[in-house]
């Protein structure tokens, strides 16, 4: 496999810890944490394998200003910006809604990386897609040298991440001598789980992969995944058709909407960091891990199995939804 040039950002490989005092709490299935909350780069997180790809094409370009977009509390906008930064580059991220009067969480680690920051003063997230390319003709057409990264870092090139962690996680587990069933994620703009499904075929590896949906309707998921992993393992050299029922996405544990925490999520937020000490997020890996208590309760994933559960990252998110702490207590007590 020959992959386009990275500027190494990451420290790899991320450590695979099993989580035994989780399980147990949950009567469930043999859990691993994957944590790639810890990529060991600017907060760390899932982006952060991705930008090494980006930073290498926008500095092969001789790009010198990254523009990029997501929401006020986007931890992609955050480790672009650091990769930006490190990588001597200035940057320029659209944000939906307006500018808060106070600076939380990421957005005051976007404030401390001095972030041009833009605000759409508008709900509607794909506004920033039509923004993108405005803004960066905006820059080009005063000298500068914009490179455009999407909304998320969602695209076959940022994918490649993921298909090269499936190669770090397949080490891991020989290594461990272990064997899983499934592997558990939060899906977003879906290149995580895009580049992991096509992973798993360039690597000629199998297991199922689980993506719980924290911000998108299934079909769009099912949708944008079709399309992103065949062209991200076409940039690893590999002609791949992915079957569909290799692509599986679960919907219920949004709530009221993408970043807007819920009773189940904090209470899987609280479960795991009681039992293991591990934070997760109110916005994706918080709802992911209620999606698989949920089916480890429903008695869809059973007591016999092992699972991988894929840390995401998104720590500085918990800093900005003080309020969590008053939703109410949710499902049985564990
Ligand atoms: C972006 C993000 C995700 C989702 O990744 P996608 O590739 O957009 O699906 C999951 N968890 C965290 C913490 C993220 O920041």
């Amino acid at each position: 496999m020959t992959l386009p040039p990275r500027y190494p950002l990451a420290l790899l490989p991320t450590p695979l810890v099993e989580a035994p005092r989780l399980s147990r709490a949950l009567g469930g299935p043999r859990l691993f944490i994957k944590r790639d909350d810890l990529t060991g780069f600017g907060l760390g997180g899932n982006k952060v394998r991705g930008l090494e790809f980006y930073l290498a094409e926008a500095l092969a370009q001789q790009a010198d200003v990254i523009v990029t977009g997501a929401g006020p509390q986007s931890n992609h906008v955050r480790a672009t910006a650091a990769a930006a930064r490190v990588a001597g580059l200035d940057i320029v991220a659209v944000i939906h809604d307006s500018r808060p009067p106070q600076a939380q969480g990421n957005l005051l680690l976007d404030e401390l990386l001095e972030v041009e920051l833009r605000f759409t003063d508008s709900p509607d997230r794909a506004m920033i897609d039509e923004w993108l390319p405005h803004v960066a003709a905006e820059l080009h057409a005063a000298g500068r040298r914009p490179y455009i990264i999407p909304r998320g870092g969602a695209s076959p090139l940022g994918a490649l991440g993921y298909v090269e962690a499936v190669g770090e996680l397949r080490d891991q587990t020989a290594t461990l001598g272990l064997y899983f069933d499934r592997l558990v994620l939060a899906t977003g703009a879906c290149g995580t789980q895009a580049g992991l499904l096509a992973g798993l075929r360039v690597h000629d590896w199998h297991t199922s992969v689980l993506g719980i949906t924290v911000s998108r309707p299934v079909a769009e998921c099912l949708e944008r995944i079709a399309r992103i992993a065949p062209a991200a393992a076409r940039l690893a050299g590999c002609e791949i058709e992915l079957f569909s029922d290799e692509v599986v996405v679960r919907d219920g544990f949004i709530g009221p909407g993408y970043g807007i925490p819920t009773p189940e999520a904090l209470e899987a937020i609280r479960l795991v960091a009681r039992t293991e000490g591990i934070f997760l997020d109110p916005t994706y890996t918080g709802k992911a891990m209620a999606g698989l208590i949920a089916e480890i309760r429903a008695g869809r994933i059973s007591k016999g199995e092992t699972v991988v559960f894929l840390h995401t990252g998104g720590e500085p998110g918990l800093f900005a939804h003080p309020e969590m702490t008053h939703l109410p207590r949710s499902g049985p007590k564990s």
